[in-house]
């Protein structure tokens, strides 16, 4: 399905992002994955083999973003596909919210997300073909207490994803997001239990997803089998009820 495709996956050392290079790779992508901890991408290089590569950067960065990209160009010849999926929380009330956590998540979450867009849409454009993929959240679309500052973020992503895909669609890019319910991940294995149980109360298929089925979402976006779809949000959330 992604036969010969080169992508860039941001957050690929971990959970879904780490599950988004497999499932790519098994699909006939070539993947270059973005994160800070260079030993979780080499274990990732290890498990997946030659057709993952690896970049180390903080994706908050706007002059590495530009560097990490173009060094991709230059190495791979081209950018097919790029998966927007580094993202933290740092939850609190917002209340007792510092500024300093409310900016953090914005400038990862969000600024993430400028950062490599902008960085790849100058090749796509040249290309006059490309899929951008971002990593939203059911948090994004619907809001929950203790995270004003991740839902901002994947909101603010929601209506990034629409306004680009509307730019640049007369140009053979799609842009597409996906905002996933409750995904087992390192992310999501420190909620307390009492938390849990609750979740799991309004998911009518009663349990949590696996990454591998954000993955399988994403494949599907990604390839020409999705050649229709643009601007809109997908929902990977077990009909998690809000
Ligand atoms: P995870 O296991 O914690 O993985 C997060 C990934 O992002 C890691 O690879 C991490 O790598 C990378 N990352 C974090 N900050 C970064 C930065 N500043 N620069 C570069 N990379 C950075 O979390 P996950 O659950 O797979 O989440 C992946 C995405 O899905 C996130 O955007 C999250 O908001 C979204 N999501 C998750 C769920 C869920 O239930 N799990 C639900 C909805 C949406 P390093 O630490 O090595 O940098």
């Amino acid at each position: 399905m992604l036969d010969n495709k080169v992508a860039i996956v941001t957050g690929a050392s971990s959970g879904i992002g780490r599950a988004i290079a497999k499932k790519m790779i098994e699909a006939g992508a070539t993947v270059i994955g973005v994160a800070r901890s260079e030993d979780k991408l080499q274990s990732v290089k290890e498990w997946l083999g030659e057709n993952f590569h690896y970049k180390v950067a903080d994706v908050s960065e706007y002059e590495r973003a530009l560097q990490v990209v173009r060094e991709v160009y230059e190495e791979f010849g081209r950018i097919d596909i790029l998966v927007n999926n580094a993202g933290i929380t740092q939850d609190t009330l917002l209340a007792r919210m510092d500024k300093e956590k409310w900016q953090k998540v914005i400038d990862v979450n969000l600024g993430g997300v400028f950062n490599y867009t902008k960085a790849a849409l100058t090749y796509m454009m040249k290309q006059r073909s490309g899929v951008v993929i971002n990593i939203s959240s059911v948090v994004g679309l619907y809001g929950n207490a203790g995270q004003a500052n991740y839902a901002a973020s994947k909101a603010g992503i929601i209506g990034f994803t629409k306004s680009l895909a509307k730019e640049v669609g007369k140009r053979g890019i799609r842009a597409v997001a996906i905002a996933p319910g409750f995904i087992e991940t390192p992310m999501t294995e420190n909620i307390p239990e009492n938390l849990k149980k609750l979740a799991l109360e309004s998911i009518p298929l009663g349990r949590f997803g696996q990454p591998d089925e954000v993955a399988n979402v994403v494949v599907f976006l990604a390839s020409d089998l999705a050649s229709y779809i643009t601007s809109t949000v997908i929902e990977v959330h077990g009909g998690l009820a809000f």
